[in-house]
């Protein structure tokens, strides 16, 4: 049974697989699609089908799994 890796599109076959939050990637592919950072299998999020650390994943998406990045007000008005 050939699954396809989600990062790369290509199969993923026996041997090589790593298979996380249930999908099966090639040991290369499991990285953070943002920083590249290797990742171990069952310990990053997912984000679009595409892994990511839990750093970028928290930067890029929040806790509440919002798209839009955190606007960060510097000029906030002083009271
Ligand atoms: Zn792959
Ligand atoms: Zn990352």
């Amino acid at each position: 049974m050939v699954s396809f890796c989600p990062v790369c599109g290509k199969p993923v076959y026996f041997g090589e697989k790593k298979r996380s939050l249930g999908r099966d990637y090639h040991p290369l592919c499991l990285k953070c699609h943002k920083c590249k950072r290797q990742l171990t299998a069952g310990q990053h999020a997912e984000h679009d089908e595409k892994p990511y650390c839990t750093n970028c994943y928290m930067r890029d998406f929040g806790p509440r799994g919002s798209q839009k990045p955190v606007a960060r007000t510097f000029n906030t008005t002083a009271s």
